[in-house]
C-alpha cells in the first residue's frame, strides 16, 4: 500500500483543497497529513501573533475534520524553513512516504524552501504540487508580448477572458478512509499569544456560512456600502482567504450561483466584489513576476530617493491612533483591537502615514503585518505601494488624501469614529472630523484627545516637494 503525505501550509481546509484531494485520490493509499509551525521564520516575516493564533484555532478544527476521515494530522514545530525541510526529509523516510502533496506558496522564501525539499526528496519521494490559492496561476495571464501586466484594468480584462475558459469548479472534501480516529489537540505554537476576536469564528464551516450569507444577502449592495466603514458592507472573508480556510474558487462559484451573469455584467455589486478578488490575484501574480517585491523593494525605483522622516514619535502616534485626525485614529484603533481594518480605512491610514507624516511606507507595511489577522505579503505590499505611490498602477504621488474630507465623505455622521473613539462621544456631527474646532467653541471643556499632530496642508506641500526632489535626483 502506497503512503501519501499531504503537507498543509496556508490551505487549512478539507473542501476544495487540490493537494488534499489528489493525495486521497487512490482509495487504497494510506494518507497522512502534516503541519509544521516555524515560529522563527514567522518572526522574520513579521507575522501577527493574532494570525498565528487564528492559524492554530483553524488547525484544531482541521485536525478534527481530518480525524473524521481517518486521516491523522502530524504536527511538528521547528525554528525556520530550513529546519522544516530537514525534519520533513527524515519524516518521509521514517513513515516510508511514497508521494508528497502540497499546494504552492508564491513568496520567495517559501518557493526556495519547496525547491530545496524537492531536491532532497528526488528519487525517493514523488512530489506533486498544485496551484490552489488563486483562481488562475501566476504567469497564466500575460500581455500580447508574454509579460505580466503592469496596469490593473487590462489585467482584469484578460483575467476574465481566461477565467471564462477555465474550469474552476470546487472539489469536494475527501471521503472518509475508515473509522474516525482519536486525536490529541495540537498544543499552542511557541509564538507570542494574542486574544482572538469573536468577529472571526474559526473553521471552514464558519467561513462558508459567511460566504453564503454575503453572496445571498449583501453582495447586491456592495457598490453602495463597501466604502462606508460604519456598515458591515464587505464580506470580512480576508482572514479566511489569507490562511486558506476558504478558497477563491469557492468564493467565485458561490457568487456565480447567486449571480450567474457576474462575468458578463460589469455593473453592480457582484462584479464589484469579483473585482476585489481579482485585485488579490493581481498582487500575487505581480509578486511572482517581480520577486524583488518580496524584499520590499518599491516598484518605481526613483521613489527610493524620497527622504523619509524617521520621526519615531509620529510613527508611534499613528500606531496608537493618537494623531488628532479622527478617521485615522478610529481606523488604527479598530486594527489594534480586532486585527482587521476596513479597506477604505487602510487606504486613508496608509496615505496619512506616508503623505502626511512622510514616514517610509515600509514602516507602515511592517506595522500592519504585525497586527493583521489577514496579513498577506502580496496584498499588504500591494496596498502599501499603492497608497505610497511607489507601486505599479498606484495612485500618483501628487494625489494626496485629505484625512478630514475623507472622514466627512465616508463616515458623515461620525458613527464609526464614535465607536472607536469614545472620548469623542459628545462632539456633534458637524465637528466630529475636527474636534479641536468644537473645543475652541466650548472653551470650558477639555477633551482627552490630541490636537492634530501635523497640519495637513503644510504636510501635503512638504510631501510633494520630497517626491519631486526624489524624482529630479533620479534624472
Ligand atoms: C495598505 C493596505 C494594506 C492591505 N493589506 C492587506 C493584507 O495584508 N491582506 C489582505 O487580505 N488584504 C489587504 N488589503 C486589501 C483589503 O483592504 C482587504 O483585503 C479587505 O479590506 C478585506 O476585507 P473583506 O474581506 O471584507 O474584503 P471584501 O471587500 O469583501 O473583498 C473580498 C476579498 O477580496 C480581497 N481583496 C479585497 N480588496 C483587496 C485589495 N485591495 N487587494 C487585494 N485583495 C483584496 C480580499 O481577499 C477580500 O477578502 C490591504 C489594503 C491596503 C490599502
Amino acid at each position: 500500500m502506497a503512503t501519501h503525505l499531504i503537507w498543509l501550509r496556508n490551505d487549512l481546509r478539507i473542501t476544495d483543497n487540490r493537494a488534499l484531494h489528489a493525495a486521497c485520490d487512490d482509495p487504497d493509499a494510506k494518507v497522512l497529513a502534516v503541519f509544521i509551525a516555524t515560529p522563527g521564520q514567522w518572526q522574520q516575516h513579521g507575522m501577527a501573533p493574532r494570525q498565528a493564533g487564528f492559524i492554530h484555532a483553524n488547525l484544531l478544527a482541521l485536525q478534527q475534520a481530518l480525524a473524521q476521515r481517518a486521516i491523522p494530522l502530524f504536527f511538528h514545530q521547528c525554528d525556520d524553513f530550513s529546519a522544516s525541510v530537514d525534519w520533513l526529509v527524515a519524516f518521509c523516510q521514517q513513515q516510508q512516504v511514497d508521494a508528497l502533496y502540497y499546494n504552492r506558496q508564491y513568496e520567495i522564501n517559501e518557493r526556495q524552501r519547496d525547491a530545496q525539499l524537492e531536491a532532497r526528496l528526488a528519487g525517493n519521494v514523488a512530489c506533486h504540487s498544485f496551484d490552489d490559492s488563486l483562481l488562475l496561476p501566476p504567469g497564466s495571464v500575460l500581455t500580447g508580448k508574454g509579460e505580466m501586466f503592469r496596469v490593473y484594468t487590462p489585467f482584469r480584462k484578460a483575467f476574465i477572458q481566461r477565467l471564462m475558459a477555465t474550469d474552476v469548479s470546487s472539489l469536494p472534501a475527501p471521503k472518509a478512509r475508515g473509522k474516525k480516529i482519536a486525536v490529541c489537540p495540537i498544543a499552542p505554537f511557541d509564538y507570542p499569544q494574542a486574544a482572538l476576536s469573536d468577529a472571526f469564528p474559526c473553521g471552514e464551516e464558519a467561513a462558508l456560512q459567511r460566504l453564503r450569507a454575503f453572496c445571498r444577502e449583501q453582495v447586491q449592495d456592495y457598490v453602495r456600502q463597501r466604502d462606508l466603514p460604519a456598515l458591515a458592507g464587505t464580506s470580512c472573508l480576508s482572514p479566511y482567504l489569507a490562511t486558506g480556510v476558504i478558497s477563491p474558487r469557492q468564493c467565485v462559484n458561490r457568487l456565480r450561483a447567486e449571480c450567474p451573469e457576474v462575468l458578463e455584467n460589469t455593473e453592480g455589486g457582484a462584479f464589484s466584489w469579483l473585482n476585489e478578488l481579482i485585485w488579490r490575484e493581481f498582487y500575487r501574480h505581480l509578486l511572482v513576476a517581480y520577486p524583488a517585491l518580496c524584499k520590499h523593494r518599491p516598484f518605481i525605483d526613483w521613489t527610493d530617493n524620497v527622504r523619509w522622516q524617521g520621526d519615531a514619535a509620529l510613527l508611534k502616534a499613528w500606531q496608537q491612533g493618537q494623531t488628532g485626525y479622527p478617521i485615522v485614529d478610529a481606523a488604527m484603533r479598530q486594527l489594534n483591537a480586532t486585527g482587521w481594518m476596513h479597506n477604505r480605512l487602510r487606504m486613508i491610514s496608509a496615505s496619512f502615514l506616508v503623505k502626511d507624516l512622510l514616514i517610509d511606507w515600509r514602516a507602515g507595511e511592517r506595522y500592519f503585518m504585525s497586527q493583521l489577522l489577514d496579513g498577506d505579503l502580496a496584498a499588504n505590499n500591494g496596498g502599501w505601494q499603492w497608497a505610497a505611490s511607489t507601486g505599479t498602477d498606484a495612485t500618483p504621488y501628487f494625489r494626496i488624501f485629505n484625512p478630514t474630507t475623507q472622514g466627512e465623505r465616508f463616515d458623515p455622521q461620525g458613527t464609526f469614529i464614535r465607536k472607536w473613539l469614545p472620548e469623542l462621544a459628545d462632539v456633534p456631527d458637524n465637528d466630529i472630523h475636527q474636534p479641536y474646532r468644537w473645543l475652541e467653541k466650548q472653551r470650558q471643556r477639555v477633551l482627552n484627545y490630541p490636537q492634530p499632530i501635523v497640519i495637513h496642508q503644510q504636510a501635503r506641500r512638504e510631501t510633494l516637494a520630497a517626491f519631486e526632489a526624489a524624482k529630479r535626483e533620479a534624472r
